[in-house]
């Protein structure tokens, strides 16, 4: 993915390579990598490679290989020696729904029982 030099955006920096990341799947449509601060231990983000904003911005392709990703870090969290007893999939979608980077993500997240995140 090709951007303007005057483009910033964390995420696409990431993806370029021009900005450290804990990197843990990548393919030829998506990356993801550790949230820089999780929520509970073992929190990914799984974004396209191309920029877009938001959920409805994804073609197709694009929100189901994003959502096998998921699917692919949440089996791995789980043979993990994390032992969670459950995970969560969250899109923040739009300011008001707490979206802080304008660069669609899914956030996967291990949980345990009495952990403390709330929504
Ligand atoms: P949002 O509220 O937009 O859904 O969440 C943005 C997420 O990105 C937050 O969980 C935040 O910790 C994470 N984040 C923000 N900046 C960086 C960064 O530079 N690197 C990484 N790995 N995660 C980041
Ligand atoms: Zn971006």
């Amino acid at each position: 993915p090709e951007h303007p030099p005057e483009h910033h955006c964390i995420f696409c920096a990431i993806v370029a390579g021009r900005a450290p990341a804990h990197i843990v799947l990548e393919n030829d449509l998506v990356a993801a990598f550790l949230d820089i601060n999780p929520v509970t231990p073992g929190h990914v983000l799984i974004v396209p490679k191309r920029h877009a904003a938001s959920l409805a911005d994804l073609t197709f392709i694009e929100n189901a290989s994003v959502f096998q990703a998921g699917k692919d870090i949440a089996s791995a969290l789980r043979s993990s020696g994390l032992q969670c007893e459950g995970i969560n999939y969250f899109v923040a979608d739009g300011a008001a729904a707490f979206q802080e980077v304008f660069h669609f993500h899914l956030h996967v997240f291990p949980r345990y029982r009495g952990d403390s995140f709330r929504i």
